[in-house]
């Protein structure tokens, strides 16, 4: 008999439903939440399919080849996806990152970031179009990827090591054929790029030094996460966490850094560049430090639910308006009522409430949504 641990309840299906208010909301470009934070980026989740099995956010003894992924009718087409993307982008939205799963392994990618690319902000400029991979595809993708509107990448790599690398990412995948990848995507043009650096204890800090000193002075910006309590079947521990101080102090040590202004309001990353002017590098401290005062990111699940916090627990169901004939300025609409109601800030309140109180229950799963 299998001892695998099957959820109680499915967070997919456990939705809450998006209604249409009774007064329609105009599409300004100016909508703002709860408390008062506007809508500016939209993250898009393309798949809940990866072809890595980290640990920490897919782990292998719970994705296996049982796991119950989404059906190709659950998924929204590129056309839903687009057309969603419009309401979001006439209240505000600015950029969208696209994420899965792997979002590489979403066929025809390259149609979706066309249509995305055709869209317009309200002041009638495009928007800032980005996706975050784990790179495995990107030789072979990264120019098509740039041919149909996509501007830059953000790859996702946890070390240099390739012994470490196989075994992070479960799959025995060769560190060499991402690095590839970063190549091609520098080739393409789809810079700046980024790269982001899970650091766990006990797993990959000794990769903190060999991963500063390969990108100082290239242009790529690396940026450290601190390993998050996302989902609910990666067995997250507190000491398994590196604090982003801990990983600057590191750094700093043998490369000195001086701190930055931050580039935008709303920014996840603390940007800290090199004494010596040969770049930077960014620390995302999601649990050690709340950002959720200037969050401004929607994230949209791969079958069109409306996430408005990475912890959340539940999702409101935009696909059964887009399947059920509603009409865009009621779609905008439900949309902006949902955004007026937000007021999760589940970093901030973390430190004061047991693991699950602030969600009210089982938070998604990262791979999921998206990150
Ligand atoms: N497959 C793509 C990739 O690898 O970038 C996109 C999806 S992945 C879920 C997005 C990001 O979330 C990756 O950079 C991954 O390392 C990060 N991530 C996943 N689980 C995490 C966790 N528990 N804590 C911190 N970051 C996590």
């Amino acid at each position: 008999m299998s001892d695998r641990v099957i959820p109680l309840v499915d967070q997919r299906i456990a939705s809450l439903v998006a209604r249409i208010p009774s007064m329609p909301i105009a599409a300004t470009g100016l909508l703002g939440d709860a408390l008062g934070r506007p809508l500016r980026d939209l993250r898009i989740s393309v798949t809940d399919r990866c072809n890595f099995r980290c640990s920490y956010c897919m782990p292998k003894s719970i994705f296996d080849k049982d796991y119950p992924y989404l059906p190709h009718s659950a998924l929204l087409s590129f056309e839903e996806i687009t057309r969603l993307a419009s309401r979001f982008v006439d209240h505000g939205v600015q950029k969208i990152r696209l994420t899965g799963g792997e979002p590489l392994l979403r066929k025809n990618l390259e149609i979706l970031i066309e249509q995305l690319a055709a869209l317009r902000t309200t002041e009638g400029r495009p928007l800032d179009i980005t996706l975050t991979t784990n790179g495995s595809l990107l030789e072979r993708k990264a120019t098509a990827l740039k041919a149909a509107g996509l501007q830059r990448v953000t790859v996702s790599l946890d070390g240099l090591d390739d012994a470490v690398f196989r075994a992070m990412n479960d799959v025995d995948f060769p560190v060499a054929d991402v690095l590839n990848g970063i190549e091609a995507a520098r080739a393409a043009g789809l810079g700046p790029i980024k790269i982001n650096m899970v650091v766990k204890r006990g797993t990959n800090e000794h990769e903190i030094l060999p991963m500063a000193r390969h990108f100082k002075g290239t242009g790529i910006v690396l940026r450290f996460i601190e390993y998050m309590d996302v989902g609910a079947t990666n067995g997250w521990r507190m000491d398994e966490v590196m604090p982003s101080a801990e990983v600057v102090a590191k750094i700093h040590a043998e490369l000195p850094l001086v701190q930055l202004d931050p580039s935008s309001p709303g920014e996840t990353a603390e940007r800290w560049g090199y004494a010596d002017g040969s770049g930077e590098i960014g620390v995302i401290s999601s649990v050690t430090q709340a950002f959720c005062r200037d969050c401004n990111r929607a994230r949209l699940s791969t079958e069109g639910k409306l996430y408005l916090c990475l912890f959340a627990s539940q999702g409101h169901d935009l696909r059964h308006l887009l399947r059920n004939g509603t009409s865009d300025a009621d779609l905008g609409s439900a949309i902006a009522a949902i955004w007026q109601g937000r007021d999760d800030r589940y970093s901030e309140l973390r430190a004061s409430m047991p693991p699950d109180a602030s969600t009210g229950g089982r938070r998604v799963e990262m791979s999921y949504i998206g990150g």
